[in-house]
């Protein structure tokens, strides 16, 4: 077949091209899949389900669609995870979780990365974190997982990724041992996130307020130091004159006293 002759090759000719979606998974993969996530679904705390769909791909890892596109919050995860490690499957599932406990607009802000880290801690902490076991997870975070610090933090030589990353840190060793569900969880580490926000976007405007304090402080020490060097100086005058008025007093009194005498 010539290129002309494709070009223009007719309608029904081009719909003979089959198509296909993504069906459920082989048995054998989906129970392997299942064994492999289980208890980690299990040390997680998850109290909603996520589906994973294996995708044709190997552009990304994983992906997490809006709730729009994939109300079931289904997890999408490229085949290849398939011929990589267990611990990348996990990894890759539970980012993408993430993502769904947190909301796609969330992005890889530090409320992502701690609800991210928190997963990763709960699943070291139940498989007793043996190194280079899949339990040993909380060490596979990556800088891409906080590529969006708050921007109040911007200015900050780093752009404020070592701070916003101690944050998100220090909250998902917190909430990790909790009992919570991993959506509770993830709901009280947003509440933090807006506090973290809110204090760093009112810390100028504080900062500001605090130097004007200071300064009205001591301009207010200022005017009282004035006020004492002018008290004192009137009290040195008033000295002053008093013991001039004494001296004349005296010297009075002794004339008086010598010409009554004289
Ligand atoms: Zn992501």
């Amino acid at each position: 077949m010539s290129l002309c002759r494709a070009v223009v090759a007719s309608e029904d000719e081009a719909l003979a091209l089959p198509v296909y979606q993504v069906q459920p998974a082989q048995p054998a993969v989906a129970g392997w899949l299942r064994n492999l996530l289980t208890p980690v679904v299990a040390a997680c705390r998850l109290r909603n389900t996520y589906p994973v769909e294996f995708r044709p791909t190997g552009l990304w890892g994983g992906w997490a669609d809006s709730p729009d596109s994939a109300p079931d919050r289904r997890v999408a995860i490229s085949n290849l995870a398939l011929h990589r490690t267990k611990r990348g499957l996990v990894t890759t599932f539970l980012h993408e979780v993430a993502h769904h406990l947190t909301g796609i607009e969330h992005g890889h802000d530090a409320y992502f990365f701690a609800v991210n880290l928190m997963l990763l801690l709960r699943v070291s902490a139940a498989s007793g974190a043996a190194p280079q076991s899949i339990g040993a997870l909380a060490d596979t975070m990556q800088l891409y997982d906080l590529a969006e610090p708050p921007a109040a933090l911007q200015h900050e030589p780093d752009a404020g990724v070592g701070r916003a990353m101690a944050w998100a840190i220090a909250v998902a060793h917190e909430m990790a041992p909790t009992h919570l569900t991993a959506e509770d969880a993830a709901a009280a580490i947003c509440d933090r996130y807006a506090t973290f926000v809110a204090e760093l976007e009112a810390a100028p405007a504080k900062r500001e307020a605090a130097a004007s304090a200071r300064a009205r402080a001591a301009a207010e020490a200022e005017g009282t130091r004035r006020e004492l060097r002018s008290t004192t100086r009137l009290l040195r005058s008033i000295s002053i004159w008093l013991a001039v008025t004494g001296a004349v007093a005296l010297v009075e009194a002794f004339l008086v006293v010598k010409l009554s005498l004289s």
